[in-house]
């Protein structure tokens, strides 16, 4: 028996039980891994509250990353000992997730550990910091430089911005961090990197098509008027990065900033993301984040309290990254 999160749904009664389960009742997969570290991501808080229609199988155990140790290994690149990770693939949304001590899933949806980074700092990063990378290896793939111009960081006290602002700022970029959290978070957004902090309410309400260019490069998670009012305050030429939906699905803006600015919006996704651009992210995520910005990014949380710290993660309460030692 191990324990875990294990989601329900029955009759219309969404629950979500820390509980004990039998070694027996994992699903099928080509590696067995006893799971050190797993981490609350907005998406596993979604899941974990029943805010939105993030499970698609039950019982599910949630979790969309985890780092842990190989146990068994059916697949030719992981033996037993090994340290790995894992990142989406549909991890607790329709097979079963890190939320727990054991996990066994399909040995290709694995990277190795990173050689610079223990287990506890990789989870620091999790999905949210790996994430963060590839919305910036988009910019820079589109072309965008520190000399160019700043980069806005929206959502920027949550976990995917804090590891923007810190890998960013160590790139050289001038970054212009959004936060609701002015007041609480701006000495914490200053110490990940950040040049300027601008309150959420100058982006979050409907704007122009377009606006002042302020910025040259954006890493949105927020999405609605706050993405809309990036693209329109983007500089010609530039570049802006979508990958979250904290604010909401709908995008109201208008084709101005595409048409008349050059500006191009690049769709981030982490979960289905091919395994050589997973490899790249990590790469990078050892040479460009200083991981002693980590120490200030996350804390640490035990299985048992992941319900109430989720809850308070979607409205908004949690900085940075949240860790989850399931042992
Ligand atoms: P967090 O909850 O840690 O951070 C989200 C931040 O967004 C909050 O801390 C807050 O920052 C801001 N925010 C929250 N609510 C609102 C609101 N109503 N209006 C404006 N800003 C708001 O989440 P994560 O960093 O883990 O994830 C961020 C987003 O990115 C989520 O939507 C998530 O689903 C998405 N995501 C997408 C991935 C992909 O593959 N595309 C992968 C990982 C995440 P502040 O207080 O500073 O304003």
């Amino acid at each position: 028996m191990f324990n875990a999160l294990v989601i329900n749904k029955a009759d219309n009664e969404y629950t979500t039980t820390f509980t004990s389960v039998a070694e027996s009742d994992l699903p099928e997969g080509d590696v067995k891994v006893e799971v050190l570290y797993s981490t609350l991501n907005y998406k596993d808080a979604l899941a974990i509250t029943g805010k939105s229609p993030v499970v698609r199988r039950f019982p599910m155990v949630p979790g969309i990353d985890f780092v842990g140790r190989v146990s068994e290994s059916n697949h030719n690149e992981y033996k037993a000992g090994d340290l790995v990770v894992l990142n989406g693939w549909g991890v607790g949304e329709t097979h079963w997730g890190g939320l727990s001590q054991k996990a066994s899933v399909n040995g290709d949806w694995l990277v190795p550990l990173p050689a610079s980074f223990d287990p506890k700092l990789a989870m620091a990063i999790g999905t949210a910091g790996y994430t963060a990378m590839l919305c910036i290896l988009a910019l820079e793939r589109q072309g965008i430089k520190p000399e160019m111009g700043k980069i806005l960081v929206t959502g920027a006290a949550g976990g995917v911005g804090s590891v923007a602002v810190a890998i960013l700022s160590k790139l050289g970029y001038d970054v212009i961090a959004l936060s609701g959290r002015v007041e609480e978070e701006s000495d914490y957004l200053k110490s990940l990197g950040a040049s300027e902090i601008m309150h959420r309410d100058e982006l979050q309400h409907p704007g122009k098509p377009l606006a002042k260019e302020r910025w040259v490069g954006v890493v949105d998670v927020v999405g609605s008027h706050v993405l809309a009012n990036a693209c329109a305050g983007t500089q010609y030429g530039g570049v802006v990065t979508a990958c979250g939906l904290a604010a909401g699905m709908d995008f109201p803006a208008t084709v101005a900033p595409f048409i008349l600015r050059g500006v191009t919006l690049v769709g981030i996704d982490s979960v289905m993301c091919p395994k050589a651009k997973r490899l790249e992210a990590w790469k990078r995520l050892e040479t460009d984040l200083d991981v002693t910005k980590l120490q200030n990014i996350y804390t640490e949380i035990g299985l048992s309290q992941a319900q109430g710290v989720a809850t308070e993660l979607l409205e908004g309460k949690v900085r940075g990254r949240v860790i989850v030692d399931v042992n």
